[in-house]
């Protein structure tokens, strides 16, 4: 019985403290000091066929903006609203930022993803219209969005140890050399930098310091680890898909130099 009384009382008191219905104005004042969620685009494949692709990005555990799939004919599909955060980088991190999910909007391009042959791992290239399809959500985004180009990586940049989408068959130079989408080194540049003595003089550690400054998740300790090949490759992906085996190299060394030189300030 004083239980039930107590609650009567409760009840009545929550009716006395409810608030008006106060109307928000959002015209009168505007802010002007803001930026936007979007800072990264981040390009993965989805390492399935069409269908299992649908099926899993519309389901309870993964999710992106975009998803493009495999038929021509078809449209590019909008999963989620920009606004919204998506569940498609994971633990991952990029130009200091770390989960990037926060900050990004995410495509997916239905693409098998890659077999293991011995000790190789043999990707699959993409098809023309999934390029082309790329290139147009690209240039509305990064435009809309003022996204630095350095800023549209693939996921195995951020995630390099976790990561290989979207492989070495993503024609990162193409975007850049032909629709100016992305970064990419200057040929003078990295010309000047394919200088054996000017690599040799550097310490593992200014090497890697390359890495980091320019965004690569990249450990800064004098030493090369597992991880820190993981890295290597990730961005010989990217960057110089020829040969992506992890070791470091002169050509490597010329090219996150060049990239340095041209974006990092
Ligand atoms: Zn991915």
């Amino acid at each position: 019985m004083k239980r039930l009384f107590s609650c009567i009382l409760l009840a009545a008191l929550t009716a006395c403290t409810s608030i008006p219905n106060y109307k928000v104005d959002s015209q009168t004042h505007r802010a002007t000091a803001y930026n936007e969620r979007v800072r990264f685009i981040v390009i993965h494949y989805t390492a399935g066929g069409d269908e299992s692709s649908i099926r899993a990005l519309t389901g309870p555990h993964v999710s992106t903006h975009y998803l493009i799939t495999s038929r021509g004919e078809e449209p590019i599909y909008k999963l989620l609203p920009e606004a919204k955060r998506g569940w498609h980088a994971g633990i991952s991190e990029f130009q200091g930022r770390t989960n990037l999910n926060d900050s990004s909007v995410g495509v997916e391009i239905v693409n098998p993803g890659y077999r293991v042959e011995g000790e190789e791992r043999r990707f699959y290239p993409y098809t023309e219209d999934q390029i082309l399809k790329v290139v147009h959500l690209l240039r509305d985004l990064s435009s809309r969005y003022k996204i630095d180009p350095t800023r549209i990586v693939g996921h195995s940049d951020i995630a390099p140890d976790r990561k290989h989408d979207p492989g070495p068959y993503f024609p990162w130079k193409r975007l850049y050399k032909r629709y100016g989408i992305g970064a990419w080194y200057d040929e003078a540049t990295y010309s000047r930098h394919l200088n054996q003595e000017e690599y040799e003089a550097l310490t593992v550690e200014e090497v890697q310091d390359l890495f980091r400054s320019y965004g690569y998740p990249m450990r800064v300790d004098g030493e090369w680890s597992e991880y820190n090949k993981k890295v290597v490759r990730a961005f010989q992906m990217h960057f110089r898909p020829a040969i992506y085996d992890g070791e470091m190299d002169l050509e490597t060394y010329a090219i996150i130099r060049a990239l340095n030189d041209k974006y990092v300030k």
